[in-house]
């Protein structure tokens, strides 16, 4: 049996939805980019006008929305479909307006509280590869298989300058790089739930790999952990 819970963490723009979608369709599991929810509040809070800064209000939010994740539905590139409040937000979760505010948004206890719970009732149907910061250490500490992907702030801000200029974006480079840079140090800085590699995960560098590599490696390191 191959391992049924797998955590795959990593810092923004690591590869972990790419490379987690396509391991998890070899597989036949679920693909849950834990993200998603992070954005989908900062959204709301954003379209509400609800200051970020006000953590009792955007937490308060938190409990408030609906937020579902689904199978693609579209051929437009989407790994999942995101909705809020039943609205499809699969898009717009990713404008740089939510890049900005999303690290401030997951740093409130209560946020990651209620969302965290959410995931746990996710991954207790198990057959899921669930990705994320502080799944393998906070949201599934007992999953069979920890990955945590890291790549160089460079590497990983020409990716996405790449990806969002294939979808006609027009941020620059270093924009792009700035932007990371800012959000490691916040989400591995943060107090609740830091991102840090979990001491039984094992490490995949995937700077100067291609996508079929990491999957390759990935897979191989899945079927290490079968077990009769
Ligand atoms: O992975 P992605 O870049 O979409 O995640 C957006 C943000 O959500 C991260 O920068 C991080 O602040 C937060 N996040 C988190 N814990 C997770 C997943 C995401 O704090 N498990």
């Amino acid at each position: 049996m191959i391992p049924s819970v797998i955590a795959l963490d990593g810092p923004a723009s690591s590869g972990k939805s790419t490379v987690g979608a396509l391991v998890a369709g070899r597989l036949n599991y679920l693909f849950f980019d834990s993200g998603v929810m992070y954005r989908a509040v900062t959204l709301a809070a954003l379209l509400r006008r609800i200051p970020i800064a006000d953590e009792a209000a955007v937490s308060a939010l938190a409990e408030s929305v609906q937020i579902d994740v689904l199978p693609p539905l579209f051929n437009d590139g989407r790994q999942c479909t995101v909705l809020l409040d039943k609205e499809d937000v699969t898009w717009a979760i990713r404008a740089p307006e939510v890049d900005a505010a999303v690290s401030q948004v997951s740093a409130y206890a209560r946020v990651r509280q209620v969302l965290t719970g959410q995931m746990r009732a996710i991954a207790r149907r198990g057959r899921i590869l669930m990705a994320g910061r502080d799944i393998g250490t906070v949201v599934l500490p007992d999953a069979e298989l920890k990955i945590y992907l890291d790549a160089s702030a460079e590497e990983r801000a020409q990716r996405r300058y790449a990806e969002q200029a294939g979808r006609g974006g027009k941020e620059s480079y270093d924009d792009i790089l700035a932007a990371i840079r800012k959000r490691d140090a916040f989400d591995s800085g943060r107090e609740h739930a830091p991102l840090v590699v979990a001491a039984d995960a094992a490490t995949v560098d995937t700077t100067g790999l291609s996508v079929s590599q990491v999957v390759s490696r990935l897979l191989a390191l899945i079927k290490d952990r079968e077990t009769a």
